[in-house]
């Protein structure tokens, strides 16, 4: 069963125990852009309890604020009772919530391509704010006054990058001139919920327009204080050279292409990225230039090559050498891949031919000198010198007598 048959199964369901229910909000514009939908939710009449009620099971996420998940086979469906928001306390979360009509629902909700619903039975699109005007036009606009509805949630100013990027649409000016006006409002708003929005913004394959907005508004400097009138234009040029699908950290990593490691890692803390994800940013941006010494030894090569990131590291690579002289300057790259190419299916990280103990029995002395003699010999064996344990043993005898001679 897919999402929008467990939506419209719920729907159904609750229509014939005398409620409204109506597909509402992202599936419908996605339905009427003939996109596909993330997900379908459903918005009704019927109040959380009456909805639990209904269902065998159900996730009881956001009562309170009238929002129940509903689980029918390997689905899960947001259905939401009508309601608006009142008395913003923090621009964050609403005071309280009242239990209304789908009329006022609608103009609860952020832009005016967010705010239609949507009937399946007769297929009939609800539209109480002109969202399909609005939708024909390419149109992000905020229901209602711009600078009020952002005052209560400014995360909404970042929704409406997000929206833009992701559907190729304009943000109209009254509502535009309000988000540069707020920009610094950013600030207030949880580094996880701005971090969810970013990422939708620089995965689309429009980030690089995406980043761009970012800028022109005033949100990208907000978020990260300190960093853009300089790298602007390599952030936008590396973004817009990435291949069309990316994860957050690849994506972020082209952001600050133009900075130091330690500065933008210290930037993406607002984030609250996890480790996996920070560390993942940390390796592409330290790691530049390094693909374009054409002199890399084998050993070095077959290192960086069992990196987890290598992949990402050598896109991020061919995006700045795009970036910064188009296909003349990617050369050095393609000798690079036609050198991995002749590698074949070689084993990148083979056993070592000695191990610890290995090396003590052969008369080394435990201590930095050993993790030294260790590393030498594995490098050796990279670089395809040595291919048996007796050759590793030879090659250690001779590597301690020179080390006895310098000693002395
Ligand atoms: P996506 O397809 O990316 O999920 P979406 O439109 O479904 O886009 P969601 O963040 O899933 O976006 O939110 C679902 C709906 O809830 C929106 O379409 C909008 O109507 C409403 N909404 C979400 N966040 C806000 C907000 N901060 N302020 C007002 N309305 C919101
Ligand atoms: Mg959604």
């Amino acid at each position: 069963m897919t999402n929008k048959q467990a939506a419209i199964k719920i729907l159904r369901r609750l229509r014939s125990n005398g409620f409204e229910a109506l597909l509402a909000g992202g599936c419908v514009r996605d339905m009427l852009l003939g996109r596909r939908a993330k997900d379908y939710d459903v918005a009704t009449n019927a109040q959380p309890k009456e909805v639990t009620d209904l269902f065998k099971r159900t996730l009881n996420v956001g009562a309170k604020f009238g929002v129940i998940i509903v689980l029918i086979e390997n689905q899960q469906v947001e259905v939401a009772t009508f309601r608006t928001e009142t008395d913003y306390v923090d621009g964050r979360h609403p005071g309280s919530v009242k239990f209304t009509t789908a009329a006022e629902d609608a103009s609860r909700r952020d832009f005016t391509i967010n705010g239609m619903f949507y009937d399946p039975l007769i297929k009939e699109v609800i539209d109480y704010i002109n969202g399909q005007a609005d939708l024909r036009a390419k149109i992000v606009r905020t229901i209602g006054r711009p600078a009020e509805r952002f005052s209560e949630d400014y995360l909404r100013m970042l929704r409406a990058v997000r929206f833009s990027t992701q559907l190729g649409f304009t943000i109209e000016p009254l509502t535009w001139s309000a988000i540069c006006t707020n920009s610094s409002n950013i600030a207030q708003t949880s580094g996880e919920r701005i971090s969810i929005e970013l990422e939708g913004i620089l995965i689309n394959p429009n980030r690089s327009a995406g980043a761009s907005t970012l800028f022109n508004s005033g949100l990208a400097e907000v978020i990260f204080p300190g960093l853009f009138s300089k790298n602007r234009k390599i952030a936008v040029e590396v973004l817009g050279q990435l291949r069309e699908k990316v994860d957050f950290p690849l994506a972020l990593a082209g952001l600050f292409a133009g900075c130091e490691t330690d500065f933008a890692i210290d930037m993406c803390r607002v984030l609250k990225l996890s480790r996996s994800q920070t560390k993942h940013i940390k390796f592409l941006l330290a790691n530049r230039g390094k693909l374009l010494d054409s002199e890399m030894s084998l050993a070095n090569l077959k290192k960086i090559l069992t990196e987890p990131y290598f992949d990402d590291l050598y896109e991020f690579q061919r995006a700045i050498q795009m970036a910064e002289g188009g296909t003349a300057n990617t050369a050095v790259l393609e000798n690079l891949s036609n050198r991995i190419k002749e590698l074949g299916d070689v084993d990148l990280k083979p056993k070592p031919l000695l191990n610890g103990h290995d090396l003590i029995r052969l008369g080394a002395v435990p201590g930095p000198a050993l993790g030294q003699l260790s590393q030498e010999l594995y490098i050796a064996q990279l670089e395809g010198k040595l291919h048996s344990s007796e050759q590793a043993e030879q090659w250690v005898q001779k590597w301690m007598q020179r080390h006895r001679e310098i000693e002395k």
